[in-house]
């Protein structure tokens, strides 16, 4: 990572100021907003001077910090300038800036990235969230969306039209993070994995020798490019300023919830859920949660009946006594219906990421009960989510870099803990939580393989072939095409590849 010197903030300082009212679009690098297809991003060009344009926040601003605090209030970052671009050529702009001032850069969008990866203290954040165009056509089921969206706001729009893509779960996070980093969920047994249904973006890449343009992938036009935001787009190559889906119909579906006081059915649970929910109807996605004091199981049925979804959950609905809920409705309701307002969540969070192929042993299944019975919070919990037969065995058309297909399913211990708006709350449990995920994760290794780039796990080894086994190669290849001068870079960024 780049860390400026006093003298660079001083050059940068200045630079911002200049920039403080230009009208956006006419400004900037010179180049066209959208470059078509073909190399010239490596090429020595220098480009003229850039100001930035867009709504720009810096630190004397009055909403300075609440532009800058992420999802995770336990990263707390102090950037130079936020721009909330407005338009493709903000961003353009403010790429070509932060070259041209040799300042560290972060791209972000939804804010939820979980090791607050999408700020830098002293650098600028090109955040994309207020891009919030959406052009649906219905006849071909694509949607062209703005990479502002955010997850919430993607399903309720495409529900309005009875069509739907894959998201992960929690609405308020970026549809851009979640997809480019692969992005899974209720869907994914049913339509793939979001960066499967991601059929074309435009990103602004790195250009010449200190510039930026836009450009147009799809499976035609750098198409390797494409196939690299599909599961490893998160930061690495470019600031995504749209995305196209290729939508599926979706007119309703059947929303299960099922609690299981206490953890005494723990073992039987979880046992009959790894062996049924992975190989069941590709139409129903599931969710089984471990809370300290109860299991909760989710299940969506896409197209299904009340009755239907709980005959294929039968097995697991006949163990001990769970309370068991069923709504049927359109998908965009019944996703809006389960959100948690972000308010009422902890500050502070932590996970581990973990793939798993093969059945967890009766072994593996007491150690989280162990854990779950010594949580350091009410608000931590063992999460997993069904992956097996489904469509997201198969890759797209191109293909794409998220690799782990061959996935059981996936789980993650997590903690949450702290009170929102409080600085430092919670401080004292933030020890207690980081060394419990540690050591929870840990113990489990011996049942798990790879990691996901979206929930990252700092500090592990060979984090590269956990995210994207052997296709890290091909990335560093494509990562040295579009981005030679590694102007995207954070904690685990792909390095271009140097022969
Ligand atoms: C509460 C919670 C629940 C979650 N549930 C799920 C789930 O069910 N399924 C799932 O798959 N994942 C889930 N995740 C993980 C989630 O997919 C990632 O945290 C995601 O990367 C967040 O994206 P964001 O845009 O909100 O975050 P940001 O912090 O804005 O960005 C995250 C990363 O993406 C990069 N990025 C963002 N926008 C762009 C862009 N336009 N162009 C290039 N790079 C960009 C950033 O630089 C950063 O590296 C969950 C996360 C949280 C916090």
């Amino acid at each position: 990572m780049r860390d400026l010197s006093r003298r660079e903030i001083l050059k940068a300082t200045a630079a911002v100021g200049a920039g403080s009212v230009v009208l956006p679009g006419i400004m900037g690098a010179g180049a066209p907003a959208v470059a078509a297809d073909g190399p010239g991003w490596s090429s020595g060009e220098k480009y003229p001077p850039a100001t930035l344009t867009g709504r720009i926040v810096r630190p004397q601003s009055p909403d300075y910090a609440e532009a800058s605090l992420g999802w995770d209030e336990l990263f707390v970052r102090y950037p130079l300038v936020i721009v909330f671009a407005q338009e493709t050529q903000d961003v353009v702009n403010a790429l070509t800036w932060a070259r041209q001032n040799d300042v560290a850069l972060r791209v972000r969008s939804g804010r939820h990235s979980l090791e607050g990866w999408s700020n830098v203290d002293n650098g600028i954040v090109i955040d994309v969230s207020e891009l919030k165009s959406v052009h649906v056509d219905t006849a071909a089921r694509t949607a062209k969306v703005g990479a502002g969206l955010n997850q919430l706001e993607a399903v309720t729009t495409l529900g309005e039209y009875d069509l739907a893509v894959t998201t992960g779960t929690e609405g308020s996070v970026g549809l851009s993070g979640a997809t480019l980093g692969g992005g899974f969920g209720f869907l994914t047994r049913y339509l793939g994995m979001a960066c499967d249904n991601l059929i074309g973006a435009e990103i602004v890449v790195a250009a010449g020798a200190d510039g930026a343009k836009a450009i147009e992938v799809d499976p035609w036009h750098n198409a390797d490019l494409l196939w690299a935001l599909r599961g490893a787009g998160n930061g690495n190559f470019g600031i995504v300023t749209s995305l196209t889906y290729k939508a599926a119909p979706l007119r309703s579906v059947a929303y299960l919830q099922a609690t299981w006081d206490g953890l005494d059915d723990l073992q039987g649970v979880f046992d009959t859920w790894q062996r049924t929910a992975p190989f069941t109807d590709p139409r129903l996605g599931t969710q089984l949660e471990v809370h300290p004091a109860q299991i909760l199981l989710f299940g969506v049925l896409a197209e299904g009946s009340e009755a239907e979804a709980r005959k294929l959950l039968a097995p697991l609905l006949s163990i001990g006594n769970p309370q068991v809920t069923v709504q049927i409705g359109g998908w965009g309701d019944t996703y809006a219906g389960f959100q948690i307002p972000t308010e009422d969540e902890p500050a502070n969070w932590k996970f581990f990421s973990q793939f798993t192929s093969e059945p967890f042993p009766t072994k593996a299944i007491s150690l989280i009960r162990a854990f779950m019975e010594d949580a350091p919070s009410e608000d931590s919990n063992f999460f997993t989510q069904a992956f097996g037969k489904g469509a997201q065995r198969s890759e797209p058309f191109g293909g794409t870099a998220f690799p782990h297909r061959d996935a059981l399913f996936y789980s993650e211990p997590g903690v949450g803990w702290g009170t929102r708006g409080e600085p430092d709350s919670g401080e004292a449990t933030t020890p207690i939580a980081q060394a419990w995920i540690a050591e929870f994760s840990q113990a489990l290794r011996p049942y798990v393989n790879g990691a996901y780039v979206n929930v990252p796990n700092i500090g592990m080894a060979e984090w590269e072939r956990a995210y994207w086994r052997d296709n890290f190669q091909r990335l560093r290849k494509i990562k040295a095409k579009y981005d030679p001068h590694n102007v995207f870079q954070y904690e685990q960024s792909i390095p271009p590849a140097t022969d």
